[in-house]
């Protein structure tokens, strides 16, 4: 992993043993690699290190990953920005993916920023000391590299806490081993297992602990907002059937994954909304670089198999009525590229 090189662990841990107080953050709306990796990092501060360490993160977060901050000092409240001497930023590659209410204080602030990351193109200019990887699984794996070597090559010192938040993560962003995964993630899994973690108790938590809302409300979008056209597949999800099921964060997802089961179908969209607009997951089959769809007509970006963004109504487009159109129109002129290219 060429970003593990000696200079860059050298400052990293110039840079921690410097800082008294440090804020720990990823992206908004976190899944479970942002707050496996947040979890991780805090818990190594804190009980490793003895430092005084938070993560700031939105209030509002999927209840079937939230036992991953077990134990986090954790806060919305960006005053925790005043005392703080680094952050650490993990699972996103620009400022702009963090929360809107966190955006502006966190690039105001003068504390050093780290950055450890699995996403193209990291914004350099943000940040004092860049860790960014995309040849991994996650960026709860990086971590698990970095942290590593930072100790010595040994896990010992890291707490169990810190570790099964690790394999959290790393089983979340692979969706259980599916996808995105390298020898090195297979490695840290082995490493993870041998010192003692409970994968059977992270798969309960993670897969196997929803309300029945989301089953049903999957059955019911599956059943009546499902378009297969060609070999892309949308889904819509309004506001309407997200009252009608009670949907709160969180509770859909791996929904954007089921029409990619379908042999012919090549891209997945879900697209969720919110206030104003809506939220867009993407996924494909090797080949389509669905990050490409994402940047091009949804102001997102991601990975190549996994992106996400958003459609403005209003802006974007004039209003819901003309979503499939659009979605059509842009995902259609995309695969056509696609496959040009291939
Ligand atoms: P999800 O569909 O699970 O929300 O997101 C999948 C991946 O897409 C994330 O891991 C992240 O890399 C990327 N992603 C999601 N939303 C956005 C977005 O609004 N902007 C950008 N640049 N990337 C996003
Ligand atoms: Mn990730």
């Amino acid at each position: 992993m060429n970003c593990l090189q000696h200079d860059s662990i050298s400052r990293f841990k110039e840079l921690v043993h410097a800082a008294t107080n440090v804020v720990v953050v990823s992206h908004t709306h976190p899944d479970g690699d942002a707050l496996g990796c947040v979890s991780a990092m805090y818990h190594y501060l804190s009980y490793t290190l003895g430092k005084e360490a938070a993560v700031l993160v939105e209030r509002d977060l999927s209840s079937t990953l939230e036992f991953i901050l077990n134990g986090v000092r954790k806060t919305d409240d960006i005053s925790v920005l005043e005392g703080c001497d680094l952050i650490i930023a993990l699972d996103f590659n620009c400022l702009s993916r963090t929360a809107e209410q966190f955006e502006d204080p966190i690039r105001q602030c003068r504390a050093p920023k780290i950055l450890i990351d699995h996403h193209l193109n990291p914004c350099k200019e943000e940040f004092d000391l860049i860790f960014s990887e995309t040849a991994i699984s996650s960026a709860s794996e990086l971590l698990f590299w970095i942290l590593k070597k930072v100790q010595g090559d040994t896990l010992r010192g890291l707490s169990k806490r810190a570790l099964t938040a690790l394999m959290c993560g790393m089983t979340t962003d692979t969706n259980n081993f599916a996808n995105s995964v390298w020898p090195s993630t297979l490695e840290m899994a082995s490493q993870l297992l041998a010192a003692g973690v409970d994968r059977d108790d992270i798969i309960r938590r993670i897969f196997n602990s929803y309300r029945s809302n989301r089953v049903k409300a999957i059955g019911y979008l599956l059943d009546n907002h499902l378009t297969i056209s060609g070999s892309y597949a949308y889904i819509t999800v309004s506001r309407e059937v997200k009252k009608k099921f009670g949907i709160r964060e969180g509770e859909l997802e791996g929904l954007v994954n089921i029409p990619l089961s379908i042999k012919k179908v090549k891209v997945s969209i879900t697209l969720t909304e919110d206030d104003g607009y809506y939220r867009v997951s993407l996924r494909s089959k090797r080949g389509i670089r669905v990050n490409r769809l994402a940047a091009a007509s949804f102001h997102g970006g991601g990975h190549e198999q996994a992106s996400g963004g958003r459609l403005y109504i209003g802006s974007d487009i004039p209003s819901r009525e003309v979503l499939p159109a659009y979605v059509e129109e842009c995902t259609a002129r995309f695969l056509h590229s696609e496959k040009e290219r291939i």
